[in-house]
Formats: C-alpha cells, sequence, structure tokens
C-alpha cells in the first residue's frame, strides 16, 4: 500500500459544517471551537463564509469570526481562509485581513445554475474580476459536484479537468476536488485523484469528501495511495450542502486523524485534545455527531 508520510488536514467545520445547522450558534460558541480546534494542532481552516446573512443566517457573523482567527495567525501559524460567493464576499474577507479565499464553481453546469443561478462560464468571470480587484487575495477553486451531481447525475472527468484549466488560467491557485453529495465510490477517487495529479502536477490539490453514504474514510484512503496528501474535513462530521439536496455531513475530522495515527501517518494534530473540541461541539451544538470517534472507546495504546 503506497501511503505517505505526512498529510496536510484542512478544517472546513466552522463554514462547511457550521453554515449547515439552522440554530443560531453563538459567536463566542464558534470562537471556543475554532480556538480548541486550533489547540490541537489545526494549522488549516475555513472559518467561515461570507455569503449574503438572508441566504445563510448562521454566517452573519462571519466578520467578526475572520478577524478573530485572523489575529492569532501570526501566533500560530495558521492558513486563514473564508468561502466567498462573489466579488462582494472576497472584499469582506479581504476588509477582515484575509488573503486567501475559497471560490466554489461546479464541474456540472447543472448544479452551478441551481446553486448560484450563474453558468460555469459566469462564474469564471466572477473569479477573474476578483483576482483582476484583489491581486493580493489567493483564490482556491473547490470544483463542486466532481465526482457526481444531484440534478444531472454522472459527471465527466473532462468537465472537472476543463473547470480546473480555465479556474486556474484565471487566477485560482489551488483546488479541492469536491464530492459535494458524498456519491463517490473508491476506484474513482483514485482514478480522478491520479489523472489529476498527471494532469496538474503544479496545482496543489485536496479532496473533499462528503461521507453521505458512509464511504468518506474508503475515499479518502483511495485519494491516499493515488497520492493526494491534502483532505478537507469537519469536526463531528457536520456538514452538508444548503443547495445540494441529500447532502449530508463531511468525513469527519476525528475519524481521518484516528485512521492516520492509526497507520503512523503523521498530521501535526494531537487526537485527543482534538476529541476535546469534539466535546465542545456535542455539548453546545448538536449532541449526536455522526462521525465514529465521538462516541468511540478508547482503549490502552490503540
Ligand atoms: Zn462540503
Amino acid at each position: 500500500m503506497k501511503i505517505p508520510q505526512n498529510v496536510e488536514i484542512i478544517e472546513v467545520g466552522p463554514r462547511d459544517g457550521f453554515q449547515n445547522i439552522k440554530t443560531p450558534i453563538p459567536t463566542d460558541v464558534k470562537h471556543e471551537i475554532i480556538a480548541a480546534v486550533i489547540a490541537a494542532g489545526v494549522k488549516n481552516l475555513e472559518v467561515t463564509s461570507f455569503v449574503h446573512p438572508k441566504a445563510i443566517p448562521q454566517m452573519a457573523d462571519a466578520a467578526e469570526v475572520a478577524r478573530a482567527a485572523v489575529a492569532r495567525r501570526e501566533a500560530d501559524s495558521l492558513r486563514l481562509f473564508a468561502l466567498v460567493p462573489n466579488l462582494t464576499g472576497a472584499r469582506k474577507a479581504y476588509d477582515c485581513g484575509l488573503r486567501e479565499v475559497t471560490c466554489v464553481i461546479s464541474a456540472s453546469e447543472r448544479h452551478n445554475l441551481a446553486n448560484i443561478n450563474r453558468t460555469r462560464e459566469q462564474s469564471l468571470q466572477d473569479l477573474a474580476g476578483i483576482t483582476a480587484e484583489l491581486p493580493g487575495l489567493k483564490i482556491r477553486l473547490a470544483a463542486a459536484t466532481s465526482f457526481g451531481c444531484p440534478f444531472a447525475g454522472p459527471v465527466a472527468e473532462k468537465d472537472v479537468f476543463s473547470l480546473v484549466e480555465a479556474a486556474v488560467a484565471a487566477g485560482a491557485c489551488s483546488v479541492a476536488l469536491c464530492d459535494t453529495i458524498g456519491v463517490a465510490n473508491p476506484l474513482q477517487v483514485y482514478r480522478l485523484s491520479q489523472r489529476f495529479l498527471a494532469a496538474f502536477p503544479a496545482v496543489p490539490v485536496a479532496l473533499h469528501l462528503h461521507d453521505t453514504r458512509g464511504m468518506g474514510l474508503a475515499n479518502t484512503l483511495a485519494g491516499l495511495e493515488a497520492g493526494i496528501t491534502t483532505f478537507e474535513t469537519a469536526i463531528g462530521g457536520l456538514g452538508g450542502c444548503p443547495f445540494a439536496p441529500g447532502a449530508a455531513g463531511n468525513t469527519a475530522t476525528e475519524d481521518l486523524l484516528n485512521m492516520l495515527r492509526a497507520m503512523g501517518v503523521a498530521t501535526g494534530v494531537d487526537l485527543d485534545r482534538y476529541l476535546a473540541a469534539v466535546a465542545i461541539v456535542k455539548e453546545k451544538i448538536q449532541p449526536t455527531l455522526t462521525g465514529h470517534m465521538a462516541s468511540a472507546c478508547s482503549y490502552p495504546g490503540l
């Protein structure tokens, strides 16, 4: 089995996880969870989303959450970013001190239209508009529905690659291949990852794999074998997509940490300290979590 020595974890719980929770989470609870995750050793965080509060009221405190995280960026050597749906969101993120943002464009044209009412082409123009106005802001492309679309079904590899190619040409610096609705299978993940690495050797890539059908870790393992070393996961397995019917939670960060620790792969994140952050989520946000480690027993040395 070909497994890397190190894996980079990107924690997306404060964005992908929280955005899907209807009951408002107090801002200080968000701060507390982010602080606990950082204390466990997480260095890469998607902290919030600068969407219009009417679209996702949970993200109305985006500026406050972002500013608090930015205030500790230097001291904790953090890489921070936020999701932005458009130039207005990008300006707000920049004003809060963020220097990296995620732009979501779907590989599936139909999902892009349903999600943000823009064609892929229009979204790519929006992305180019952000780079033109804010050259100091790095852009990550989240290639949504790279493994399947809730409306169009299977998504062709050429649709994923043409999107990545165009986004990189428009200024995107890195890519996340997203299984937005959690329908990928390990062989598909292996093949797409391998071909991506061969086609775009200079473009940093992450996998973002939802666990809707219980395939999150199996798909992660397939990505690892293909040579991917960066994964986006969410605390407790929180998450979903407000604009993708049936999408359930992300792969839980603590489950991935447990698997990697057991296999001797370094992440720089301490599982036990991370579980303390999961306990806060359980206590203050959601008593029942989909991640396994939140309720698993621990045994000596295992
Ligand atoms: Zn997601």
